[in-house]
Parts: C-alpha cells; sequence; structure tokens
C-alpha cells in the first residue's frame, strides 16, 4: 500500500476539497479528541506509531513525484506528541519539498513552527485547528493536544514568517464551542485570512466518549443527533437548519472580519466564499 494516496475523505458526497494527495507519517494520534472521527476506522487509534520503514518508501514513491499538492496529514495528525522525539514528519517535509511539491498542513499542534524553514521553501499553507480560545474548554474536548492558547502563538508566529495560515473552528459541538465570536476576532487581528468550519458528526465510536467525557452535554445532544439528526454516509449530523444556522453564523463573523470562508463535509458550499480548504492561499506566495 503507498504511502501517498488520492486525497478521498469518507468516499463523501459531501467533500468539496479540490483534488491533492495526502500523506500521514503516523497511524493514530496521541492527542485524544473526544470528537476524532478517525478513531472510528482506525484500530488501536490512540496508540500513535509511526507508518513501517515510513522513510525509505517516501523516498521511493516522492522520486515519482512532480510537484503535486501533498496535504499533511488527514486521518492523523502530522505532529502528534511523539514527533518531538521521532521528528519523522520534518524527515518526509524533507523528502516532499526537495521536489517541489505544494504542501498543506493540518495540524492541531504549535510543532508545526519548527519546520517553518522547510515550509517556506515551497507553496505552502498552514491550517491549524483552534475549537475554542479558552484553553479549559480544550483541556476537555482535546485533552493531549497543546493548550488553544499555544496554539493561537503558533498562528501568530506562522502568519509573522509568510506561511499562509488557515484557523479551523472545528468540530462545533453544540452547547461547547458554539460562539466563537472572540475566536475570531482574534485570528483576524493576527493576520489569518481564511476560516473553515463544521459542525460534530456522531459515530458509533464517538458518543461513548462524548458521553463519559462530557455528560452534561450529551445529555442536551441526544435528541439533537438521534431524534432530529440527519444520517449520511454513516454518520449522525444535526438537523440541517440547525448546521446552516451554526456555520451561516461563522459564515457572517467571517465576513464581518474579511475571512474567507470555507464550510468542511456539511453539503453546505452556498455558504463558502473560498475553496473549503484554504488551498487558494497556495498561490499567494511561491518559494523563497
Ligand atoms: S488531533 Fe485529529 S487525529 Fe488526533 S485525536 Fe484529535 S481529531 Fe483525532
Amino acid at each position: 500500500m503507498n504511502l501517498i494516496s488520492k486525497f478521498d475523505p469518507w468516499r463523501s458526497s459531501v467533500c468539496t476539497c479540490p483534488s491533492k494527495l495526502t500523506l500521514n507519517p503516523y497511524t493514530g494520534c496521541d492527542h485524544m479528541c473526544v470528537y476524532c472521527y478517525a478513531s472510528s476506522y482506525i484500530p488501536r487509534f490512540n496508540d500513535c506509531r509511526p507508518k513501517k520503514n515510513l522513510i525509505t518508501r517516501l523516498r521511493k514513491e516522492a522520486a515519482k513525484l512532480k510537484g503535486e499538492t501533498i496535504s499533511m496529514s488527514n486521518s492523523s495528525d502530522p505532529y502528534p506528541n511523539l514527533e518531538i522525539e521521532t521528528s519523522l514528519t520534518r524527515k518526509c517535509l524533507e523528502i516532499i519539498t526537495e521536489q517541489s511539491c505544494r504542501v498543506q498542513i493540518i495540524t492541531k499542534s504549535n510543532h508545526v513552527v519548527r519546520d517553518i524553514d522547510l515550509l517556506r521553501k515551497v507553496p505552502s499553507t498552514v491550517s491549524i485547528t483552534i475549537t475554542t480560545d479558552d484553553d479549559a474548554v480544550g483541556v476537555l474536548v482535546e485533552p493531549k493536544a497543546p493548550l488553544p492558547s499555544e496554539r493561537l502563538e503558533a498562528v501568530e508566529t506562522l502568519v509573522g514568517k509568510g506561511i499562509p495560515t488557515c484557523v479551523r473552528v472545528d468540530p462545533i459541538i453544540p452547547f461547547v464551542n458554539d460562539k466563537p465570536e472572540s475566536l475570531m476576532e482574534t485570528i483576524a487581528a493576527m493576520g489569518v485570512k481564511h476560516v473553515t468550519s463544521s459542525t460534530l458528526k456522531i459515530k458509533p465510536s464517538i458518543w461513548p466518549r462524548i458521553s463519559t467525557e462530557l455528560p452534561n452535554i450529551a445529555e442536551r445532544l441526544k435528541s439533537l443527533y438521534f431524534k432530529r439528526g440527519e444520517r449520511m454516509g454513516g454518520y449522525i449530523f444535526l438537523p440541517k437548519d440547525i448546521r446552516f444556522a451554526l456555520m451561516a453564523t461563522i459564515g457572517l463573523l467571517a465576513k464581518k472580519h474579511k475571512l474567507r470562508f470555507g464550510t468542511c463535509r456539511e453539503g453546505l458550499s452556498c455558504l463558502n466564499t473560498a475553496p473549503c480548504d484554504g488551498s487558494w492561499l497556495l498561490n499567494g506566495r511561491l518559494g523563497l
């Protein structure tokens, strides 16, 4: 099985991402987010481990690349806590930037700033997921990930170093982080140009974690998802009117702060003002 493959999330009809390749240096992730979708299809998900013979295999596969766009990573975070010891994502970046590939990083970690020197060599974007600007809420929903305040510092550093940076306010969980006004204001003031958002979808593997970690919230979410929710592709979505209202509100905040906006896997591309994955920013800055 190849390490680099066509990006095809969930084979989902509601994905509006432009065509690209994807590379996951790790299987699993140690950030332990309560809402993690990938934990529903990857065995032993929180046992984060590097892909077997990662660097040797990648060198072989990368020799055939010719400047394609590679997204890192879509199934598991490319900067888990384990990366601090292994630097494997950095080694991957060294290889793919040698092939002049365009790079999209998606992470929940401030450790991405370590690799700014490599990201400056090619057209690149970094999308940092920040679901809240309240560290206490962050610890509740993303217990082993760097704090939201640390991620915000990373956003400031990336923007300051000229790396086009998006923020994923994603997922929006009703009653938890559905009022991101101050977060949107903060990131706009930092110079972020694009925000992507989506609402929480429920998988059978996700619901027990939410019920355990957020029991009061789960009680309030139950009827929204299980009585009124929409079933699509093995996931339970919030009712469409609620999803539309949540996404439209964030779209309006984006407009107010002059940010481009994309919804992710909502079937609401009517609200998008730019490609959902922020890839338009790849054209904003050519490699130095
Ligand atoms: S950072 Fe992403 S991949 Fe890792 S546990 Fe959280 S949602 Fe899952």
